[in-house]
C-alpha cells in the first residue's frame, strides 16, 4: 500500500468535532440553560439537584450541555447533565463514581419545559467540606465555566482502535486495508497533527491511552458525544478523574442510551 493511498484511508475517516470555548469572564455561578462547567444546573423543581446514592450528599455539577446550542443537526430542546460525588470516605478514597457501577453519579437528560427553579446554595454545608483538600475543590465547583461557542476542527481515530481493530474501522476501510494498517502502526503515527484529540470535544473519536473501553453493556453501537480530559481542563473543571483518565460521554441516538465512563 503506497504513501497516497494511505492518506486517502486517513482521510476517510476523518470527522468534525468541536472544542468548546471558554467563557473567562464571568465566573459567578447562576441556575440557567447553558452549556457550562461547574456551577448551578438548571434545575426543573427544588429537589431536582441529585444526591449520591451512596453516601447520600449533594453531587457538584460537572458539566451542563444544551442541546440546542450545539453544533448538530439534531438539536433538542434539552439538556444533558453529569453530576459526580466528590466526598471522601474515612479511608481516604471517593464514593466511586466510576463506570460501571455509577452509583455516585449521575447522567441524565432533561428536557427545558419550565423556567429553572433557584435553591439556596450551601456547598459547604452540603458537602460537609473539612480538609484543605476538599476546601480547594469547594472553590472549584463555585466557579461556572460557561461555554460559549464551538470551534471545529478535524479528528481522527485513536490508533487503539487500529491495534483492537475496532468492527467499524472493518466496514469503513475494509478488511484488507485493516490489516495493512495494524502491521505498520507506525505509518499512522506519522500523520502530524492529524491524530486523535486528547483534548475536551464534542463528537470525534474518543481518545484511549492504552486499550478501548467502548461501553459494551448496552445494545446497538454507542458513539462519542462528549469526551472532557481530567487534566487539561483541570484549571476549568473541578473533577480531576484519576491516574489522568479522560471522562467519556457516549450515546447511541436510535434507542437514546447514554453512558459515562472514565478510561
Ligand atoms: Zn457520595
Amino acid at each position: 500500500m503506497q504513501g497516497g493511498e494511505i492518506q486517502q484511508l486517513w482521510e476517510s475517516l476523518k470527522k468534525t468535532a468541536y472544542r468548546p470555548l471558554i467563557d473567562n469572564g464571568n465566573c459567578h455561578p447562576s441556575f440557567s440553560v447553558h452549556s457550562k462547567y461547574n456551577g448551578y444546573p438548571y434545575l426543573r423543581n427544588k429537589d431536582d439537584w441529585p444526591c449520591c446514592s451512596c453516601c447520600g450528599k449533594v453531587m457538584p455539577l460537572v458539566f451542563q450541555l444544551n442541546l440546542s446550542e450545539i453544533p448538530v443537526v439534531w438539536k433538542e430542546n434539552a439538556l444533558v447533565q453529569y453530576f459526580e460525588c466528590i466526598t471522601r470516605n474515612a479511608a481516604g478514597s471517593t464514593c466511586e463514581p466510576g463506570y460501571p457501577k455509577n452509583n455516585s453519579s449521575m447522567l441524565r437528560k432533561v428536557e427545558i419545559d419550565t423556567p429553572t427553579v433557584q435553591v439556596p446554595v450551601d456547598f459547604n454545608y452540603w458537602l460537609g467540606v473539612q480538609d484543605s483538600f476538599s476546601k480547594i475543590i469547594l472553590k472549584r465547583i463555585s466557579q461556572e465555566h460557561s461555554i460559549v461557542g464551538w470551534q471545529p476542527f478535524d479528528d481522527y481515530p485513536s490508533l487503539v482502535d487500529f491495534n483492537e481493530k475496532m468492527d467499524y474501522l472493518n466496514t469503513t476501510i475494509g478488511e484488507e486495508a485493516l490489516d495493512f494498517l495494524w502491521e505498520n502502526l507506525e505509518v499512522l503515527e506519522e500523520m502530524e497533527h492529524k491524530q486523535c484529540s486528547p483534548e475536551d470535544k464534542l463528537l470525534g473519536y474518543p481518545c484511549w491511552s492504552q486499550a478501548e473501553g467502548y461501553p459494551r453493556e448496552r445494545d446497538g453501537e454507542m458513539e462519542l458525544f462528549f469526551q472532557i480530559n481530567g487534566l487539561v481542563t483541570s484549571n476549568k473543571s473541578a473533577i480531576a478523574f484519576r491516574d489522568g483518565e479522560r471522562g467519556m460521554f457516549f450515546q447511541n441516538r436510535d434507542s437514546g442510551d447514554m453512558v459515562f465512563t472514565t478510561w
